[in-house]
């Protein structure tokens, strides 16, 4: 009878705990109508500053005075008190991996952020995998030998010495190289005898055998197919996860470049997340050839959180791994010989022929596609340009949007090309940042026109900046002071100076320039009356802040359509998810 009472008093304290929590995770839903005031805020537009705003079912109804927003919203609308904050149409972030991102989450971490050396690392991945792993695969993430002087591969021995049994894969933090111990190889299927795909390779010693490293991603994609799925629910899970992080950062609209990543179908789970209104940001997704089907055009939803709008491709690969195609050699240096194993005179290879490269962008073009292409040495844009010229002689097609990625050797020339072909162009400035003390080691005084963006901005481009995360991780505040700065982390002076944007260049790559870019600028990147109230409140105002301080300004917050974005681990959307991945792992 007594245990029966305590089992009784038990279950109405888990029914009051359950009652409270899911309460507490439920999503703040903001009311129909808002009026922002009481700080300032930066349209993007004109007039670029205004006291008020008022938002009406998620679009912008009225910029103005506080008396005259105050005026024409009535009383029915919530006054939102910005207590001297500071509103900015939310960040767009046209270029990043959000699922690769998620995955790469849950590796151990090795990266040049967090360590300084390769016994470093090596006492991390000893002391991770000394315990008990309960995942089938081991992964690490963010091997760098471009931030951490000298570092040597890990030789096949060391990574079997590592982990004996269960497959081990170590990834670079460029993303290009992989490497992996004898198991993984093994569930792979990769033998001495397997043919190197396309624009990637097997590493193999003077005999022939396979050193465990695997180079660029048409190889590494063999690893991946390998690597055991994991609960769908998880996966959604941690996505969603590494989509809050996003707006933590202050973004409210990202470009999904290519979602890579294991997942059995990435641009579903992506569609089936936004299903959810309040998922923390909106996608739009540029798939890879294979995830897409171009007997459909891909169709505009303004309104939804996710959309599909084109296609991604690679033309050449990392400049860290030897893979750009530049249009001189590397250059011959202790870095390039002994850290990256690059032969004197090494060119990196392109992905494909003109011929065969210029067949798949007619394909995608005709179909409606908008197509980014990774580029980062001279003969990968010029290649791309070529095509995209002899396509769009044939089949016109003036606002197509496609766009060249990364960027880092783009010529004068080639941004006047691509200008004159209505090519959009989004740069990788951050390389600067974390590895430009190693630049010159690489490309020698060409890191004189490295990340030209300030040129692209001359040229009349409405030009962008990414963090293509997890290369780097996301900040756009970041993103925007290295554009403006140049100056790498280790300190030193501005690379190329005059590539250098301003404060309003900066802020417009992040806001309008890649709205723009991604098809959503009728509706997003300024705040206008008519467009949709995606908005980050600051703690300070950017345009007036010195670039030296910018990155330390503060993110209170972000709005999708007018409803706040709720960036708890524990939302209501995620305990649901956490439970759904909890009962598919039982069902194993
Ligand atoms: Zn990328």
């Amino acid at each position: 009878m007594k245990a029966l009472r305590s089992m009784g008093v038990l279950l109405i304290v888990a029914l009051l705990v359950a009652i409270v929590f899911v309460r507490w995770a439920e999503p703040d839903t903001a009311p129909d109508e808002l009026v922002f005031l009481g700080g300032e805020i930066v349209t993007m537009a004109e007039p670029p500053l205004v006291e008020a705003m008022w938002v009406k079912e998620g679009r912008i109804e009225k910029l103005g005075s506080a008396d005259e927003v105050r005026a024409a919203a009535g009383s029915s609308a919530r006054v939102v008190d910005l207590d001297g904050a500071v509103l900015v149409p939310g960040f767009i972030e046209p270029h990043t991996h959000p699922l690769a991102s998620a995955l790469l989450g849950a590796a151990i971490d090795v990266s040049g952020f967090t360590h300084d050396s390769r016994a470093e690392i090596m006492e991390t991945l000893r002391e991770a995998l000394d315990g008990f792993l309960p995942q089938p695969w081991i992964t690490a993430f963010g091997w760098d030998p471009i931030m951490i002087q000298g570092l040597e591969p890990p030789t096949l021995a060391e990574l079997d010495e590592l982990s004996p049994d269960k497959p081990f894969v170590i990834l670079t933090q460029a993303m290009h190289e992989a490497f992996a111990n004898s198991a993984a190889l093994r569930e792979a299927g990769i033998t001495r005898d397997t043919p190197d795909p396309q624009g990637g390779a097997f590493g193999r010693d003077a005999n022939g055998d396979l050193t465990g490293a695997v180079l660029e991603v048409n190889a590494i994609n063999y690893l991946l197919r390998a690597l055991p799925p994991l609960p769908p629910a998880l996966t959604a899970l941690i996505l969603r996860w590494q989509l809050a992080d996003y707006a933590r950062g202050g973004v409210t609209t990202i470009g999904v470049l290519g979602p890579v990543g294991r997942a059995e179908d990435p641009i579903g789970l992506l569609r089936s997340l936004a299903e959810d209104p309040h998922v923390p940001v909106r996608s739009i997704v540029y798939g890879l050839p294979t995830q897409l089907d171009t007997k459909l055009q891909p169709a505009p939803n303004h309104d939804a959180r996710f959309e599909l709008r084109g296609v991604k491709f690679w033309m050449d690969g990392s400049p860290y791994t030897g893979g750009a195609a530049f249009a001189d050699p590397y250059e011959d240096t202790e870095l390039t010989r002994e850290g990256l194993h690059l032969p004197p005179g090494h060119m990196g290879p392109l992905n494909y022929e003109l011929e065969e490269f210029t067949e798949e962008l007619r394909r995608f073009h005709q179909a409606g596609y908008h197509v980014a292409v990774h580029t980062q040495g001279e003969r990968a844009v010029e290649l791309v340009l070529d095509a995209a010229e002899s396509v769009l002689r044939t089949h016109p097609w003036p606002d197509h949007r496609h766009r060249l990625e990364h960027n880092a050797l783009i010529t004068q020339a080639q941004i006047q090309r691509a200008k004159a072909l209505g090519f959009e162009l989004s740069f990788f400035t951050d390389h600067i940042y974390y590895y430009g003390d190693r630049l010159p080691e690489l490309v020698g005084g060409r890191v004189n026109r490295y990340m030209p963006v300030g040129t692209a901005f001359r040229e009349g481009h409405g030009a962008t900046i990414h963090s293509d995360n997890p290369m780097t991780p996301i900040a756009p505040l970041r993103v925007m002071r290295t554009a403006m700065l140049r100056i790498p982390r280790k300190g030193g002076e501005a690379m190329a100076p005059a590539e250098r944007l301003s404060v309003d260049q900066a802020l417009r790559a992040m806001t309008t320039n890649a709205a723009r870019q991604l098809g959503v600028e009728e509706h997003r990147g300024s705040l206008e009356q008519g467009k949709a109230a995606d908005l980050v409140m600051l703690s300070q105002n950017p345009l007036e802040t010195p670039p030296e301080e910018i990155a330390e300004i503060e993110v209170l917050g972000t709005w999708i359509d007018g409803q706040p974005v709720d960036t708890r681990k524990a939302s209501r959307p995620n305990l649901e998810l956490g439970l759904r991945a909890l009962r598919q792992m039982a069902a194993r």
